[in-house]
């Protein structure tokens, strides 16, 4: 009785937030917890598919569909007290984009979602990553101005060490990961979020071939309802576009938002985006032997 309920208490805050610190965690389960954390600076983001490179297995209209999905997983989770559940934060789709990852504070910006066909040509794009997250934050403030994700993408020519995904309910091919896992985990990042020591949670940093976890668990929702704190009203209006202008020209034309574009005082001071690789590979593969080192 004593370690269910000592266990349940620990899963209650198995969830960690990202942060401006340049620590970064070395060992599974560990959560960094200095420096400012991160977020969104309003109740309101968009984000963007990367208009070439979508695999044939995948194709854009499930690519656009399960992004959409992954993202109202986390929109649409009840932080209220009163438990009406009324979503107060939104991610839109906005449209697709030509700007690979980064954020540019001289011009207009995208929060990218893309496949990648190279990988490992960095420190950034370890080996055995199934995706990671890209996020441009203030180092003063936290606040995110740019989130962009990347996946590990099989090409017989160029990267033969990348990833099947699939689209399907249930996942027929026992190497490939699951689109709408990868993609949840990852908007849990875009988010603010890091990894989660619950085994059990979509923030857990591993994932086995065609596992599915798709949903939310408690210590997902608690994650994202400490980062976004309930509000009283929802955010009825929602400009998701991104600082500078929504990106979404090969020729560089920039949409705005009529007047209500969100740019920065921010950029104006010396305060410099710092961009990092918020830590966040999946790993393929050892999710099973974890376990079975756990049960014996
Ligand atoms: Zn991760």
């Amino acid at each position: 009785m004593g370690f269910a309920v000592l266990a349940a208490a620990l899963d209650a805050n198995a969830y960690c937030r990202s942060t401006t610190s340049r620590q970064r965690s070395t060992a599974l389960g560990e959560c960094v917890r200095t420096g400012i954390p991160l977020g969104w600076r309003s109740r309101c983001t968009g984000f963007s598919l990367y208009r070439t490179g979508v695999p044939a297995e995948v194709g854009e209209a499930a690519f656009s569909r399960l992004a959409l999905t992954a993202t109202q997983a986390w929109a649409r989770v009840p932080c209220d007290q009163d438990g009406l559940g009324q979503q107060y934060f939104r991610v839109v789709a906005n449209l697709p984009t030509w700007q690979l990852s980064g954020y540019n504070a001289q011009g207009q910006n995208a929060n990218t979602l893309s496949f990648r066909h190279t990988w490992n040509d960095n420190a950034i794009h370890r080996p055995g990553a199934i995706a990671i997250t890209i996020a441009t934050f203030d180092s003063f403030t936290g606040e995110i101005y740019d989130a962009d994700m990347e996946l590990n993408t099989f090409d017989d020519a160029s990267n033969r060490d990348g990833f099947h995904f699939s689209v399907a309910p249930v996942v027929s091919d026992p190497g490939a990961a699951d689109l709408q896992t990868i993609l949840t985990h990852e908007f849990g990042h875009f988010m603010g979020l890091s990894h989660s020591d619950n085994d059990r949670a979509v923030m857990w940093p591993e994932a086995g071939p065609s596992e599915i976890r798709r949903d939310l668990t408690a210590d997902d929702a608690a994650g994202m309802c400490a980062i976004y704190p309930e509000q009283n009203t929802p955010n009825a209006r929602c400009i998701a576009v991104p600082y500078g202008g929504l990106s979404t020209q090969a020729d560089g034309t920039v949409v705005t938002a009529g007047g209500c574009s969100l740019r920065p005082g921010a950029l104006a001071s010396p305060r410099a985006p710092l961009a990092v690789f918020a830590a966040l590979a999946l790993l393929r593969g050892r999710r099973r032997e974890r376990r079975a080192t756990r049960a014996s």
